[in-house]
């Protein structure tokens, strides 16, 4: 191997390096910045009480008993109280699917974690609201 062979392979990986440096990462900067989720993306859930019917349909299919229902919990004629565990929740979207009320859908927001597995229990007061827009509360991109 000659001296301007070498001298070669050095320039390239020269190139290479110059090359990533300069060019915006495939990473994210998380928590900070976020990418887009595809729309059918199947995050944390939201129940709509006024079209909900109290069918019982999205306890009965989830594969994880990962539902539960209390139906004294009423706020309109026929609505009930949904609790979803999500330490069970696969997300495999079966209870939004069996919905016939569009009462039920998966949203965007995929990061759930806490510090206490209980806080992973969304009773209807977490499960009928979104507690922050997805992408909204994260700030600026960095790069
Ligand atoms: S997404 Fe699947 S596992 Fe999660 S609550 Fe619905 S049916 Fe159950
Ligand atoms: S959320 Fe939908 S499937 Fe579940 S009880 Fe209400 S109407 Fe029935």
């Amino acid at each position: 191997m000659g001296f301007f062979s070498v001298l070669g392979d050095f320039f390239q990986i020269l190139k290479h390096t110059f090359r990533q440096v300069f060019k915006r990462p495939f990473t994210y900067f998380y928590p900070f910045e976020d990418r887009e989720y595809p729309e059918r993306t199947r995050g944390r859930h939201i129940h709509v009480r006024k079209s909900c019917t109290a069918c019982a349909q999205c306890v009965r299919i989830c594969p994880v008993v990962a539902i539960r229902m209390d139906k004294e919990d009423k706020k309109y004629e026929k609505d009930c109280a949904l609790y979803f565990d999500y330490t069970r929740c696969v997300f495999c979207g079966l209870c939004v699917q069996a919905c016939k009320f569009e009462a039920l859908f998966h949203t965007p927001v995929v990061d759930m974690s806490e510090g206490d597995r209980e806080d992973l229990i969304y009773g209807p007061e977490k499960i009928e609201t979104l507690d922050r827009e997805p992408l909204k509360w994260r700030g600026r991109r960095f790069r």
